[in-house]
């Protein structure tokens, strides 16, 4: 057993073997998380003193991450006592992750290529959540992560399912799949949630179906409006083309400035043009005063990480959940 030190004089025992995820879950720990298979950096972890070696490739992480230091928790193994510079999450009180069956409640095209699907569970299920996780739809022999779009006030979940070309799921979903068909669901998964900031500026960046989680966010914080009415939220949606934009905030209680975004606008199109995350820094927000919540795609992710890290942000201010393949 190896001692792992964390901020704030936590600590944890961590057997060789197991990962530091898996070590930090055992006794009530929670660290940052989302996809376990080392390619998505929600976990990443900066090394103060002490060696890991890794179970799987982190292709999660660049050279340049890795000889800073940087490690993914959710393939590393303890070789020594360890301090990391990260943080337990479990003050947000996670629910344990359990299966439960839930059956097709609605299910409508609402662009070319994205699929509204509600899941209905049963009350007794009490599948609780926090807005932003996501869950695994269980179909026979194969599971899918999906995002949860709506608040845990809601009684069915809603998604924002892509059809992804040659995927198993999304041909099911596309051709096959009709109300009251019955799908497990496994969940809720990941640390993709609001957490409590003295910033300033709170800022979400979507691509695609990325938005799923983040409208989860918005409503959220729509929910509990008074709590943020000092701070200056924005939201960066982006897709190709219009069709992608599929939904657009609808709140009562918080001011959200909404910039649409579209990488292959046509001569009319009066929005902002290029990525999601150059036209962050095309509104001026002082990002040193800001968290930045994004979701979608891998390379978005790892580009606005960047590009805003560069621009002043600060490291530990950038939450992400990527959509990489199952
Ligand atoms: C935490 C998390 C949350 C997610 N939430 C959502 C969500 O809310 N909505 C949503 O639409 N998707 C979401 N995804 C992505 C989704 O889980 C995967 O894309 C999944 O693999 C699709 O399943 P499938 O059976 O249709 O395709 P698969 O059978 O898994 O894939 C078949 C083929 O399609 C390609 N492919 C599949 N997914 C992707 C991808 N994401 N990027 C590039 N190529 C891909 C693969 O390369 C493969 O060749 C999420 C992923 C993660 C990790």
């Amino acid at each position: 057993m190896f001692r792992i030190n964390l901020k704030n004089d936590i600590h944890f025992s961590c057997a060789s073997g197991d990962t530091l995820l898996d070590g930090a879950q055992k006794q009530s720990i929670v660290l940052d998380y989302s996809c376990k298979t080392g390619r998505c950096q929600s976990c990443k972890a900066k090394v103060v003193k002490g060696t890991s070696v890794a179970k799987m490739e982190e292709t999660g992480l660049s050279a340049e991450e890795k000889s800073r230091g940087y490690i993914l928790t959710c393939v590393r193994t303890p070789t020594s006592d360890l301090t990391l510079d990260v943080e337990d999450l479990s003050a947000y009180s996670l629910e344990k992750v359990k299966t439960v069956p839930s059956k097709i409640d609605f299910i409508s095209k609402i662009s070319s290529n994205v699929m509204e699907l509600h899941l209905r569970i049963p009350p007794n299920a009490s599948f609780n959540y926090l807005s932003g996780q996501y869950i695994n739809i269980i179909k026979g022999d194969y599971k899918r992560s999906y995002s949860i779009a709506n608040t845990s006030s809601a009684s069915n979940l809603v998604f924002f399912i892509k059809n992804y070309e040659g995927g198993r799921f999304s041909h099911y979903l596309f051709n096959e799949a009709k109300v009251n068909d019955l799908l497990r669901i496994e969940g809720p998964i990941g640390t993709f949630f609001y957490r409590k900031t003295n910033k300033k500026n709170v800022v979400f960046l979507a691509t695609g179906t990325g938005i799923a989680p983040v409208k989860a966010l918005l409503e959220q914080m729509d929910e509990n409006g008074s709590e943020f009415i000092d701070k200056n939220i924005y939201l960066f949606f982006g897709g190709r083309t219009e069709e992608d934009l599929f939904w657009k905030p609808d709140l009562k209680n918080i001011k959200v400035r909404f910039v649409p975004v579209l990488s292959r606008s046509h001569a009319d199109w009066k929005g902002a043009k290029g990525h999601v995350q150059e036209a962050v820094l095309s509104e001026e927000i002082d990002l040193a005063d800001s968290v930045l919540y994004a979701c979608g795609s891998e390379n978005m992710i790892k580009d606005s990480r960047e590009l805003a890290i560069a621009n002043g942000l600060s490291e530990d201010a950038f939450y992400s959940d990527a959509f990489i393949s199952s």
